[in-house]
């Protein structure tokens, strides 16, 4: 049983009490009538997204940041958090790195930490985020229409070349291993990219477990196609100069860059007569926007190679139970 079958058939009930339920990166509930609250949870798991020994200080940030860019991608203002840990032991050092971590990120989108739990057992550290989002003014993933061009924020595989590196499956050269271990640590969410698409995108997500997969969760909910081209897909320049020795890196590059998880870039599509718009947006961010490919009517996504043969794609993405 897949992840999104779990929570479909276990977890999924009518939420008449709700904008939007179970199955966007954010669920919106109506508090007032012009505004909407978006919330929420991602957990970080010790074994599973972070090994044992890894930096506090880091994991603090990430536990925020992984949140903070589900509020990216439904072009929320994030305001609050809850947390809730479980640890081992009351590890002075530790704490006191991590939370520095946590709050020098929540500091940076103003976002307040209001509550949490903590408990002794195995490190597990869940954070719920909550933000704010005028009525009707949210990216989902239910918007996508036939026609709409698909783009891709900043660039796609490195935080997922590093754990193949951490996990000696490939070697990287010294000079970009340390930006790429920086991606995969140190995700920065795409909170003001998420702003600047209000009113321009028609649908949008968070790449946290690959680009085929989350795009794939904008197929299903707005009942699309995708067409992508390979070529055009922002992967870190240094990629293509890499010279990779065999065949094997060759497709480890190819899967990072597809299904690498831990991106956390956004994924989204506008209509085409948004494209200048979108490209004035990524010049005053300073944060290349690339056009990868565009949706079509139908159901599923194809990848084109180069020489305009499909590729074959065996994992679309990480998936906890697949
Ligand atoms: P994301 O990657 O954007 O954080 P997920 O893939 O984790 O989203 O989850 C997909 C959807 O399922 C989200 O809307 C999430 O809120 C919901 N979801 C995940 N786990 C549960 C659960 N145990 N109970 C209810 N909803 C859940
Ligand atoms: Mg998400």
């Amino acid at each position: 049983m897949s992840e999104f079958d779990l929570i479909q058939r276990y977890f999924t009930r009518a939420t008449p009490g709700t904008v939007l339920g179970v199955g966007d990166d954010a669920a919106l509930l109506s508090v007032g009538d012009s505004m909407q609250l978006a919330v929420s949870t991602d957990m970080l798991v010790c074994g599973t997204h972070f090994f044992p020994d890894a930096d506090p200080l880091l994991l603090g940030h990430k536990a925020l940041a992984v949140n903070l860019s589900d509020l990216a991608a439904m072009g929320a203002t994030p305001r609050w958090a809850t947390l809730a840990l479980s640890l081992p032991s009351a590890n002075e050092d530790w704490l006191e790195k991590f939370s520095r971590g946590f709050f020098t990120l929540a500091q940076q989108y103003g976002v307040e930490l209001v509550g949490g739990d903590t408990t002794r057992g195995p490190l597990n550290l869940s954070v719920t985020i909550m933000g704010e989002v005028p009525a009707g003014v949210a990216l989902r993933r239910d918007g996508a229409q036939a026609g709409d061009d698909i783009w891709v924020s900043g660039a796609l595989g490195e935080a997922a070349l590093a754990l193949a590196h951490l996990q000696e499956r490939i070697v990287l050269p010294q000079a970009i291993l340390s930006s790429c271990t920086e991606r995969l640590h140190q995700p920065q969410p795409r909170i003001a990219l998420g702003l600047a698409l209000r009113g321009i995108a028609r649908s949008a997500i968070d790449i946290s477990d690959g680009l085929l997969a989350d795009l794939g969760h904008i197929l299903e909910r707005s009942r699309v196609a995708a067409e992508i081209q390979f070529d055009a897909l922002p992967m870190p320049h240094f990629l293509r100069s890499l010279g990779l020795s065999n065949s094997a890196e060759e497709k480890i590059v190819q899967r990072c860059v597809l299904a690498g998880g831990d991106d956390y870039e956004l994924c989204f599509t506008a209509p085409v007569t948004h494209r200048s718009g979108i490209e004035d947006i990524s010049a005053t961010l300073a944060l290349p926007l690339t056009r990868i490919g565009k949706i079509v009517q139908g159901g599923g996504c194809t990848v084109y190679a180069a020489d305009g043969n499909k590729m074959q794609i065996k994992e679309p993405g990480y998936d906890h139970f697949a």
